[in-house]
């Protein structure tokens, strides 16, 4: 297909399904669906506009574990596996994940977490864990630059330290491939089974424990496949997160549960959308789009 009518399908069909979802959040949602949340960083970033850096605002993200703390009971992913197993899973529940290990969950994510009692899963990218540079596909940009010199911080990975700190007040942690290189999909079956592996060894041996959790680098349906699921079993992995669009029902296949990524666009409205099942539909149409659109 042509670029311009590729670029064009992809933004019809973005704004249909961000119009769809405002109706679809008055239909009654059927019971037991789950809502799981992903972030990548919370940051006060000033250049927001500019900078697509997937961020939420600290302020923001407050407001949204208050929501949370107010209206669902938040379980870890691996508390949601095991309720899923023994038929324990009463509808109200919801799970909130991260990706990649940003260093900022822990300055900022971390404390709004402990001031609300809430647990978390994160996913970390076991290569840069521990460094002291940037994740390597950060786009440092002019407003990247100008932060990145007055805190420099803020644009590390996590340490061990920090991970093992978080574990003690409950949080939880999981794998998103060793490098991060590139989809899944994309890789030849003896660079994903070394991704695998090798993210697997590093986190017992920085952790101690073996990770049961794995989140898929990208996320949608066309960056992982049944060959991957089948050697995350292998690794011992009890479930795998996407980022297909929509809640979780009690039948969804544990290696392919679904999320949805909260953005510093979303108004509290969105969020509120977002976690009572508006994006169930959109999580439809995304397969179709990306069909047709082709790219992510
Ligand atoms: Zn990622």
């Amino acid at each position: 297909m042509n670029q311009k009518i590729r670029k064009k399908l992809r933004a019809i069909s973005y704004n249909f399904i961000k119009l769809a979802t405002n109706f679809s959040y008055f239909i009654p949602a059927k019971n037991k669906k789950i809502p799981i949340l992903v972030y990548h960083r919370v940051c006060p970033l000033k250049y927001k506009k500019e900078v697509p850096y997937a961020n939420v605002l600290p302020e923001q993200f407050d407001f949204q574990m208050n929501y949370l703390k107010n209206n669902f009971k938040i379980i870890t992913v691996s508390e949601y596996l095991k309720k899923i197993q023994n038929n324990l899973i009463l509808g109200n529940e919801a799970c909130i994940t991260f990706d990649d290990g940003y260093k900022d969950n822990y300055i900022y994510a971390f404390p709004i977490l402990r001031k609300y009692f809430l647990r978390a899963t994160f996913f970390l990218t076991t290569k840069y864990i521990g460094e002291n540079t940037p994740f390597p596909w950060i786009i440092i940009d002019k407003g990247g630059k100008e932060d990145i010199y007055a805190n420099r911080e803020r644009w590390l990975p996590l340490s061990w330290n920090e991970v093992k700190e978080m574990m003690k007040y409950g949080m939880e942690f999981g794998t998103h491939t060793h490098t991060h290189r590139d989809s899944l999909s994309n890789m030849d079956k003896k660079e994903i089974e070394w991704e695998i592996k090798e993210c697997t060894r590093i986190f017992k041996e920085k952790t101690g424990v073996y990770p049961e959790l794995f989140s898929y680098p990208h996320g949608t349906f066309k960056d992982y496949n049944k060959t991957h699921i089948k050697l995350l079993k292998l690794y011992n992995y009890k479930g795998a997160l996407t980022t297909n669009a929509g809640r979780n029902s009690v039948e969804q296949n544990p290696y392919e549960l679904k999320r949805i990524i909260i953005y510093e666009e979303d108004s509290l409205w969105e969020f509120k959308k977002k976690v009572n099942g508006a994006y169930d539909i959109a999580g439809v149409l995304q397969k179709i789009w990306l069909k047709i659109a082709g790219a992510k």
